[in-house]
Formats: C-alpha cells, structure tokens, sequence
C-alpha cells in the first residue's frame, strides 16, 4: 500500500508504523526512468522505500528554472504506484519553509559547495544541504539512494552524512540514458528538437575523453582540444578532471580514480553530465 502523505505529521505517523530497515529517494518529481532505477535499487536495500517530490525553491538562484520546472504530480504518483514504495512525501513550501525561505537556518557544506556547478548557481548546494537534512530528520532512513547523474550533490550529501552525523548509508545509482546517450533529465524537455538532436554529443565527448585518459593519452590541452570541437550551439560552464573522491583539482592527471564532470547550456536548458576515469 503506497500512502502519499503532504504534512509533516502525516509523514511521522506513517514512518512511525514501518518497521525494518527505509530506504530513501528524495526527488524534485516529475519522475523519468533515471529516478524510477533509483526507486528499485532502494527497494533491494530494504523493507520499505520512502519517496519525497518536492521542488525545492531554495536550491534555485534568481534568474533560474523554478516556475518553469516540471510539475506533474499525478502522473509521478501513477508511476510510483507500480513500484513498491510505502510512503510518498509530497510537501509544499509552506511547509518546509514556514518562516520564509531567507529566514530558514541554513546547512552549509563550505568547500565543496563553491566549486564547479556551485561557480554559477550559488544557492544550489546550499539549498541542496538544507532540505535534504530537513527530509532525513523527517523520514529518518537507513539508506539514502542518490544518482551519480549530479555527482558533486552526492559527494556534498556524502560530506554532511559524515559531518552532521547521520547513520544512514549512502548508496550512488549509475547515470540512466536515453538509446542515444544522453543522460536522463527532467530539464531534457525544454530542449527545442534540433537542441535535442545535439545533446548526445555531450556524453559522447566525455566518452572519447575517457577513452584517450584509459588509454593513458592526457596532454595539457586534451579538455580544450574536446571543449573546441563541439558544436557552437553549446555554451560550456565547465568540462573539468577531478579527484573522484574529493573533487580536488588534481596535480597530475593519470594517477588514483577521476571523475570527468561537465555543464553547459543548449539554449536555454542547463545539460550536466560526468564519467568516472579509472586510471
Ligand atoms: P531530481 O528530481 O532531478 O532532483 O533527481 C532526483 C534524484 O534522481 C537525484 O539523486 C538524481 O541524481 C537522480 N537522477 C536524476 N536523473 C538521473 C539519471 N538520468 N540517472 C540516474 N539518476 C538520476
């Protein structure tokens, strides 16, 4: 039985009457195969999966997203119900924020909040760390399932598990794509056709990156030589090599396990994609 409870004492009484081990989904909705692979990983983790949708203003800077993104609760809620989930959390902001969003204390996740897609979306990880402590308060789960799709919210997640003291497990689900490639995304659908078109070539640079680093072929200029060759109709935020485990910039590519993370915008859609390098 799948109960969709909207307030947070509705939620607490249902979490209360569940009883082995919960594993956790925390999405914006609008739900796709990306999340629905992280609805099943959840389910061999535990008893019972908790699911939350909830847009969350506070992660959106000005300028950004927030009132065009997707909102399609029923259709989330029919999805969800052939999967098998025993709670959905559907709050409104009213609710997790009653004082006002700027009012809200604020969990903030100091380094790693301020590099790569922190550069240009200040609120993000910050608005990230907030509600996604807010909502483990609230369910208190076991296991947190997250998708390697937004690599660096995984390792801010990992870093505040650690630093706030959470026992709860953090489990990364692989990037789910379309036949062509590209990452699954909710944001996928404010692409025009021919921005569609292109999109794949994105994932196909990083691959052939990853290709010539496995291949042990860096050179100081391989990111550039890759960021050049793509079409002009991509603006890029960042295409960067990393510690995969700390995302520390790293003194010299080859060594230890990397991750190749980037972002640009097709238009006016904001694409972030990322592959590990095992060297
Ligand atoms: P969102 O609704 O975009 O906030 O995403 C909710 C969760 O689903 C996050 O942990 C994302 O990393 C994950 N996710 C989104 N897209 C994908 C995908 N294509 N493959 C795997 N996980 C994903």
């Amino acid at each position: 039985m799948m109960n969709v409870v909207d307030s947070i004492n509705a939620l607490r009484s249902e979490r209360r009457a569940l009883s082995g081990r919960v594993a956790f989904v925390p999405t914006m909705g609008n739900l796709h195969a990306g999340h629905l692979s992280l609805v099943e990983l959840a389910a061999q983790q535990a008893d019972h999966v908790v699911v939350s949708i909830f847009v969350n203003p506070l992660q959106f800077s000005p300028g950004e997203d927030l009132d065009r993104y997707p909102r399609t609760l029923a259709r989330d809620l029919a999805m969800l119900s052939a999967y098998p989930v025993s709670i959905v959390y559907t709050p409104d902001e009213a609710q997790l924020y009653p004082n006002g969003r700027e009012a809200h204390t604020q969990v903030v996740v100091p380094w790693l909040s301020t590099q790569l897609c922190g550069r240009t979306r200040p609120n993000f990880f910050g608005g990230i760390a907030t509600v996604v402590t807010k909502l483990f308060q609230l369910v208190q789960p076991d296991v947190a399932v997250f998708g390697q799709k937004d690599y660096q919210q995984g390792l801010v997640v990992k870093r505040l598990i650690e630093d706030l003291c959470f026992d709860i497990e953090l489990v990364m689900a692989p990037i789910v794509r379309e036949q062509d490639g590209l990452a699954m995304s909710s944001r996928n659908q404010y692409l025009t056709a021919s921005e569609r078109a292109l999109a794949p070539s994105l994932y196909a640079m990083l691959q052939a990156i990853q290709r010539e680093l496995q291949e042990g072929l860096y050179r100081e200029t391989l990111l550039q030589d890759y960021r050049q060759a793509l079409p002009d109709a991509f603006v890029v935020d960042y295409l960067e090599l990393r510690s995969a485990e700390t995302l520390q910039t790293l003194e010299s590519p080859g060594q230890g396990d990397q991750v190749l993370l980037a972002a640009m915008t097709l238009g006016s859609t904001r694409l972030i994609d990322n592959v590990v390098v095992t060297a």
